[in-house]
């Protein structure tokens, strides 16, 4: 049930409501489902998984210095 809260609180509660409305649930591997269908990603630097949006700004909170630092090296 706190996955539950955590998608709620990260998406919305319209896609908990959507996710729930196809059959799946806290528990069920619908992370991994929606990464296999490239709906969501996954973090380059941690296993954090979620839609482009959610990655990015998971990104700039938890990986600011290592994004910051590739995206320098990848310039230069
Ligand atoms: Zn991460």
């Amino acid at each position: 049930m706190a996955e539950a809260a955590l998608l709620a609180v990260e998406y919305g509660s319209s896609i908990a409501q959507l996710l729930h409305g196809h059959g799946y649930g806290p528990g069920h591997s619908v992370s991994a489902r929606a990464v296999s269908e490239g709906v969501w990603l996954t973090c380059p630097a941690c296993d954090y998984v979620g839609a482009p949006a959610s990655i990015a700004n998971h990104s700039k909170k938890a990986h600011a210095t290592t994004i910051g630092e590739q995206a320098q090296g990848a310039e230069r």
